[in-house]
């Protein structure tokens, strides 16, 4: 079976999380696998290999999880795009519509140079809008984005519009 066969049948479908209504795909067990979490790494990064990127920006907090490792495969650099409040020094800041109100993310000014060549990690692309507030978060420092790199899309055309013309890599479509 293909390795996105192999990652959809490991994860779980958690319904009423974090809300009523709500159907959560729940990723750990495929964390859990010590075979098919370094193939789902391997394979989130492979688009990029030839690519000269430099930093991999992860959103809090599976981003983290995701990106990190994708840093290391790629020789790149880790940034944490993290929620208000969480990160010690200069920030810049991006708000995004939520459903219901308002949120935040946050990256150090510094953690990603003019012209760096730059990938986006994260689980999951639903509304897009999560992404969309960290690829504005490298262009206010003035990265160079090359693209994101997603475990799952959900509706992928809504959320694929919102993220212009970059290359948007995903390896399950729901
Ligand atoms: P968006 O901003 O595209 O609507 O939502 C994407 C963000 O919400 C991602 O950071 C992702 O981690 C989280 N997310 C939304 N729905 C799910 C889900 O069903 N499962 C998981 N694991 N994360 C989700």
């Amino acid at each position: 079976t293909s390795l996105s066969a192999e990652l959809q049948a490991r994860m779980r479908d958690v319904p009423d999380f974090p809300r009523p209504g709500i159907v959560f795909k729940d990723i750990t067990p495929v964390l859990a696998d010590p075979v098919l979490f370094p193939r789902l790494i391997q394979a989130l990064a492979e688009p990029f290999r030839d690519q000269r990127i430099t930093k991999v920006v992860g959103v809090e907090a599976r981003g983290f999880i995701l990106g990190a490792p994708v840093a290391l495969a790629l020789n790149a650099g880790f940034v944490p795009a993290r929620k208000p409040g969480k990160l010690p020094s200069r920030t810049v800041t991006e708000r995004y519509a939520l459903e219901y109100g308002t949120d935040a993310l946050e990256m150090h000014q510094d953690a990603v140079l003019r012209g760096e060549r730059t990938l986006i990690v994260d689980d999951v692309l639903a509304t897009g809008g999560t992404a969309e507030a960290t690829a504005k978060l490298i262009a206010q420092v003035g990265g160079e984005l090359v693209g994101f790199s997603f475990l799952i899309a959900l509706g992928f055309l809504d959320g694929v519009k919102r993220l212009g013309a970059h290359h948007v890599h995903r390896l399950i479509t729901l």
